[in-house]
């Protein structure tokens, strides 16, 4: 799940893959290691907690030499955080050393096997099992070895091997979980995440399921895990440095959070054209014609991203009046869904490797459905196994907590409505209109960010309270859930997001003296209706924050606190409203002095089911 990078070259691994390591640290993990080949032996160096910890025990040790490497950052699925669990992996029968991101869904059997063949092991973790079947298959060529291996597993990985037996030689190979290898001179780095190439090469090609690649410093060759031969496609990397350094900020989350003005104005970018009332989107215009016939449309996602779905099926229901639904992609995929005719699937993912989305989507392709990509990261696995889609643009997202990924793909999804609604039942000139607005979003987010200390001074005053709620109705439902979520996952606070209506059904009960409520209240259909919710937990003690529309000076009358957002059309006040949840959950993990981009037990893409 987490991160890999690996070397191999004439430079001095160990600088090489520090400085990756640091890079992917964002990704969220919770134990580090490396390996070099030294004088012809593997030795590895491995340590639980922060990269910095394995950085002193390296110096400690005195160093790791070698111009061949690997290492890893762990996020644990099989085994406690412990030092033996950390990888890389060693079978000290063959010589061999891995490093795995995934799980071996079929470990136990395996290793069930290979303790009658004698193997000790000395982990707990499915990976070092996955080390010793290739050791096991190995008859001198690590290629052929992992191949064989990996005809054995089920589950998910990107590992890299090597061998102290063929000392001048890296084997990478994946299924489930992204891999990539950068192409430099004479050198080659491999990663999970185009971050660690970067600063590099530019020049990278993305391994495709069941393909395994053997690097040596003369150059690669590419197969199936069935021997057949493939020709990845080297491309460019569309990442810059400076996006993913911190520029002047203290961490990545208020980067991004500051950054979503430019980030959206990036999205619409060319996709607008206001004189003739049209959406223009490159990457579903081959598929209007099914897309003006669909009956239904069901978007799938997990976590921040199902709450931009959620917006989603109102915005499509709404202005493209075709019945729509968002759901969890793991329950979705379990439930044997029913797939009519004419029916489209939209996966809505940051990294486009979300394991759970890309299950789902690959269950809707098989029934038929068309399948719609909504993803930041070009290239990934959703943005390549979809027939079509749309890219957020908004640069790499590094803060764990998402934020302008959010943004983006409420922004995104928003284009899609109007592409659609445009070609069934909306004007020109409405859809003009609401283009307009559309391209207002970016200034009308920096006149939010501009209330940041206010934001910090609101947030400190309840920084104490363990228990959060979030409520908002309609367009505004989903914002109360990202709230929370946003809260929960750094801060560490306890916070329910719901339906201002659902309150009085059962959660109202948890309302005590002092207990803080955002509300969400800006100016639309349900209005009155939300300042009614607000009545009954004020009347029960609660304190009121509310996000409301600039202006509105009523609704101070009710609310110990208001965060003013700028006026807009209902369906695209998500946009704005999020904003000072964003900046509030942030504010909050920063007092409570959390570390807001490696908040504990998060990562940034979950690549497991
Ligand atoms: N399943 C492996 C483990 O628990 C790999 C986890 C990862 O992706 O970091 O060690």
């Amino acid at each position: 799940m987490c991160g890999i990078v690996a070397y191999i070259g004439n430079k001095q691994a160990q600088t090489l893959l520090l400085e990756g390591l640091k890079r992917l640290e964002y990704r969220g993990y919770d134990s580090a290691g490396m390996a070099t080949i030294e004088d012809g032996h593997v030795r590895v160096v491995r340590a639980v907690g922060r990269v910095s910890n394995l950085e002193d025990k390296l110096e400690d040790l005195g160093g790791l030499r070698g111009n061949l490497g690997m290492a890893h950052t762990r996020w644990a699925t099989h085994g406690g955080v412990t030092e033996p669990n950390a990888h890389p992996h060693r079978d000290d029968k063959s010589g061999v050393c891995i490093i795995h991101n995934g799980i071996i869904e079929n470990y136990a059997a395996i290793k069930t096997y290979l303790a009658e063949k004698g193997h000790k092991f000395t982990s707990d973790t499915d990976t070092e099992v996955l080390a010793m079947l290739i050791g096991e298959l190995y008859e001198g060529d690590l290629e052929a070895a992992v191949q064989a291996a990996l005809r054995e597993v089920t589950g998910a990985y990107a590992i890299v091997v090597m061998c102290e037996k063929e000392p001048e030689t890296l084997v990478c190979a994946r299924k489930g979980s992204p891999l990539m290898v950068g192409v430099g001179n004479g050198e080659y780095i491999v990663a999970s995440d185009g971050s660690a190439i970067v600063s590099h090469t530019t020049q990278a090609f993305h391994l495709d399921d069941y393909n395994v690649v053997k690097i040596t410093r003369s150059g690669f060759h590419t197969s199936t895990i069935h021997n057949v031969p493939v020709n990845p496609k080297v491309v460019q990397l569309e990442l810059e440095l400076q996006e993913i350094e911190l520029g002047g900020f203290s961490h990545f989350m208020q980067k991004e959070i500051f950054e979503q003005p430019k980030a959206l104005r990036n999205c619409f970018r060319g996709r607008c054209d206001i004189d003739e009332g049209r959406v223009v989107l490159g990457g579903v215009s081959g598929f209007t014609k099914e897309l003006i016939k669909a009956r239904r449309v069901v978007l799938t996602a997990q976590g921040t991203a199902l709450h931009a779905a959620m917006i989603g099926e109102y915005l499509i229901e709404d202005l493209a009046k075709i019945p729509a639904v968002a759901e969890y992609a793991s329950e979705f995929r379990y439930r044997n869904p029913i797939i009519e005719d004419n029916t489209v699937v939209v996966a809505v993912s940051q990294s486009g490797e979300t394991a759970d989305t890309l299950a789902a989507l690959r269950e809707a392709k098989d029934r038929g459905a068309l399948a719609l990509g909504v993803v930041n990261v070009v290239g990934s696995s959703i943005a390549r196994e979809t027939d079509a889609g749309v890219y957020l643009r908004v640069g790499p997202e590094i803060g764990v907590a998402s934020t302008k990924a959010f943004v983006g793909q409420v922004a995104v999804l928003t284009l899609v409505t109007l592409f659609l609604a445009r070609r069934r039942y909306m004007s020109g000139d409405m859809c003009a209109q609401m283009m307009k607005s559309l391209q207002g979003v970016p200034e009308k987010i920096e006149r939010i960010l501009e209330q940041d200390s206010k934001i910090r001074q609101v947030t400190e005053k309840y920084i104490e309270r363990e228990n959060w709620l979030f409520l908002g109705r309609g367009y505004n439902y989903p914002t109360a859930l990202e709230g929370a979520l946003k809260l929960k996952e750094i801060s560490y606070i306890h916070a329910e997001g719901m339906p201002a209506a659902e309150m009085k059904h059962g959660p109202i009960a948890l309302i005590n003296e002092g207990m803080p409520a955002v509300f969400i209240a800006n100016r639309g259909r349900q209005y009155e209706k939300v300042i009614s919710n607000i009545q009954e937990v004020r009347s029960r003690g609660g304190h009121v924050i509310v996000v409301a529309t600039e202006g509105d000076e009523n609704i101070k009358r009710v609310a110990e606190d208001v965060l003013y957002v700028p006026d807009i059309e209902e369906p695209l006040s998500p946009m704005l409203t999020v904003i000072p949840l964003q900046l509030m959950a942030y504010h909050a993990a920063v007092l409570r002095g959390h570390d807001v981009d490696k908040p504990r037990n998060l990562a940034k893409s979950v690549t497991v089911e």
